[in-house]
């Protein structure tokens, strides 16, 4: 390998390209995988190692081994079969070892001349015929070996066009260029952090990482455990709170609006429910208000199981807003549980004369530009809808407090672009709701510096749901239950979850299944509702079945969140085990809102994995989203739990929010130290994040 020739008078943020030999073509490859700098090279982590120090006596290969073997070539040839392969017969003293090429070429072949000498790296397999090694890498020599490797070789997770030899050169040219300046790497941890817990240096522990001397641990399990691994850990943690921090701290230039301390619409409305609070909804409420008396932004997620009873928190939030005179967004990821707001919003507000509009991709262009003028004319008071509402063309009059329903489905960079419609100089309040409970470590992770509240109490009279795990192939079974529910008065939903990806299919999946039971079951009344059918279409059907006017309603996961008709109290949800837990648990929160004893079939496909069937049982025993939500964290990892948008937010290098949960209150605890050190705090966000700023936001 021809040495790289070293670079000199480049900065850490230096492009790529100021590497010899490195191009725009090459730099367009690495962006793919979030390189752009050298100092992004150097924290380009490597993957695992491989040891080709020394080479492993044929006699000493075991299945799974990663090893450097050299033999003598005994013979080869190619083997025919489904796929023909070229085998290559090895002999080392006595023992013996396979070679198999599935891609090779002619020529390739003749060069396995008998008596020659190999060396090859690759993984050891048992074989038809013995161990094997199948690719290996390899060099064939008549004298003199390959020269051994001094150290460890690193992997590194690589993209197109880009090999491990390549991937490895750019890294090395990189380190060199900082060993000749040596204020490229400062120490930015705490010196007492560094010596309490004798983690390496930065220095120390990248030359230690890329490249490892021989007794460093092979895999990444094991390297993370390594201090020169945990400090960098450590060090990205604090970086990327630090950077949230910073981002709220921008945040809080601009002030946000006062509301008043009695707000009487607000008043009113809570003599008009028909119910009253639970203790948690009137603490949470409290909470919120107490936020908004003061010009700092108030970020505050307000975390609460299905049917816990958020809206109506919400809407006493939006009547504060809208007696100080300030519009209000409520956000919703579906437009059927938008229009579930809407509904709601509606019958509170009307009677107070606030005036409620709808904003929705789908809706007539006409009433589309009416909805839009009066948000700008600050007619509209109330704005519910889907992401229209964050759209270039929609300019809000007096935008003062925002609701975002289900955060985890909508991006950062969405929140961000409905904060910037607020009037100039101006940020509004933020209340974001979710029954996806994050815990509080992860969200501050996630999110920065935010408020929690918790609803974690139900409305008096909740029963809990029997939820029963079914074979689908006991269909029958299943479909005799809805008869007999039905007989007695009582009403049905019936999921067809995601099966196919596409939009269209999903909703002629449901229509399918809508016909199969309209025959199986010929004396109910079956109604069918899917993404693709029209608002108004979406709007009738609903309303017929919370009239009672439909037995059995057929619906994709579009019926999700928000619908609310308590004599449902049977659901079955078909193909069960391709939902996340967090989503079955939302879509049986439909029933159990009436007096009888509810109940949810999950139905399965066989065969069920073993963690599939794990992952249902949780549900069948418990009831409790939060539980569900932490044993889904467990299962799924938080990328899962906070949206995978989210979690492409977060973009982390080496850290990793569930691995390394247990560290996050100690990264809490160590980015207090750089209040008095913003300079510090500086360089620390500028080596982690730099380039990747524009993800985070808060
Ligand atoms: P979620 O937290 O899942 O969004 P909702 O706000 O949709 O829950 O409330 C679920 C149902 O409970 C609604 O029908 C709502 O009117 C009702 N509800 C809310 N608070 C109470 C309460 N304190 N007492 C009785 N019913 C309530
Ligand atoms: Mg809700």
């Amino acid at each position: 390998m021809s040495q790289p020739t070293p670079v000199t008078n480049v900065q850490p943020n230096n492009c790529v390209t100021s590497l010899n030999g490195v191009g725009k073509a090459l730099a367009n490859k690495l962006a793919k995988i979030h390189i752009h700098t050298l100092l992004d090279l150097l924290l380009h982590i490597p993957l695992r190692y491989e040891d080709r120090t020394h080479v492993v006596p044929l006699n000493q290969l075991r299945p799974g081994m990663h090893c450097l073997i050299e033999a003598e070539v005994t013979g080869s040839a190619l083997q025919r079969g489904r796929r023909t392969s070229l085998q290559v017969r090895l002999l080392e003293q006595n023992a013996r070892l396979n070679l198999r090429f599935i891609h090779f070429h002619a020529n390739q072949a003749k060069n396995f001349a008998t008596g020659k000498k190999i060396r090859c790296f690759g993984e050891i397999r048992p074989g038809p015929q013995g161990l094997e090694m199948v690719h290996p890498e390899y060099h064939l020599f008549d004298q003199q070996p390959p020269e051994l490797e001094a150290t460890l070789t690193a992997v590194y997770s690589t993209t197109e066009g880009i090999s491990q030899k390549r991937m490895r050169q750019l890294v090395t040219m990189a380190w060199q260029a900082s060993e000749q300046q040596p204020h490229w790497l400062p120490e930015l941890l705490p010196k007492v952090t560094i010596q309490q817990q004798n983690l390496p240096t930065i220095k120390q522990a990248l030359a230690q990482l890329h490249f490892p001397t021989n007794n460093q641990p092979f895999d990444l399990a094991a390297a993370s455990q390594s201090p020169a691994y945990q400090r960098l850990i450590i060090e990205e943690l604090v970086a990327h709170q630090l950077c949230l921090l910073q981002a709220r701290q921008q945040l809080n230039l601009s002030p946000a609006p006062c509301f008043e301390k009695h707000s009487a619409t607000a008043e009113l409305l809570q003599t008009q429910l028909p119910f009253t609070l639970t203790n948690a909804q009137q603490r949470v409420w409290q909470e919120i208000h107490a936020d908004t008396q003061h010009h700092k932004p108030m970020i505050r997620m307000l975390q609460g199981d299905v049917g816990s009873g958020k809206t109506i928190v919400a809407a006493l939030a939006a009547c504060q807003a809208i007696d100080a005179g300030y519009q209000v967004v409520i956000l919703a990821p579906t437009e059927i549980l938008a229009e579930q707001h809407l509904h709601n919003f509606r019958q509170w507000l009307d009677p107070m004369q606030v005036s409620i509009i709808w904003l929705a991709g789908k809706q007539k262009a006409s009433e589309r530009r009416t909805s839009i003028e009066a948000i700008a004319n600050g007619q509209a008071q109330v704005i519910v809808g889907t992401h229209a509402v964050f759209q270039e063309r929609v300019d809000y009059h007096h935008l003062g407090l925002v609701i975002i329903d289900e955060q985890h489905r909508f991006g950062v960079a969405q929140r961000q672009a409905l904060l910037q419609k607020a009037a100039l100089g101006t940020t509004p309040h933020q209340l974001i709701m979710s029954a996806t409970p994050i815990p509080r470590t992860l969200a501050m992770s996630a999110y920065g510096d935010l408020d929690h509240s918790i609803i974690d109490e139900l409305p008096p009279g909740r029963k809990p749901i029997n939820t029963v795990i079914i074979n689908n192939q006991k269909r029958d079974q299943v479909i005799t239950r809805i008869q007999s529910a039905c007989s007695s008065g009582q009403q049905v939903y019936w999921i067809c979850p995601l099966i196919e990806t596409s939009e269209d299919l999903q909703c002629e999946a449901a229509e399918d299944t809508a016909v199969q039971l309209t025959e199986a079951l010929p004396n109910l009344r079956i109604g069918l509702v899917h993404g693709r059918m029209t608002p108004i279409q979406k709007h009738q059907i609903m309303s017929r079945f919370k009239q009672a006017q439909i037995d059995l309603l057929v619906a994709t996961t579009v019926i999700e969140v928000g619908v609310d008709v308590p004599n449902a109290n049977l659901m079955i949800i078909d193909n069960a085990e391709r939902l996340g837990l967090a989503q079955l648990h939302q879509l049986r929160g439909r029933v159990g809102r009436g007096q009888a004893h509810s109940h949810c079939l999950l139905m399965y496909q066989t065969p069920l994995s073993r963690l599939a069937k794990e992952r249902l049982n949780i549900l069948r025993q418990s009831n409790d989203g939060f539980a569900i939500a932490e044993k889904d964290l467990q299962l799924r990892g938080p990328g899962e739990v906070l949206g995978t948008r989210q979690a492409g937010s977060i973009s982390l290098r080496i850290a990793d929010l569930l691995r390394d949960a247990h560290l996050l209150p100690k990264i809490h605890e160590l980015t207090k130290n750089y209040a008095s050190r913003p300079d510090l705090s500086q360089q620390l966000v500028q080596r982690w994040v730099g380039s990747r700023q524009e993800f985070v936001s808060v």
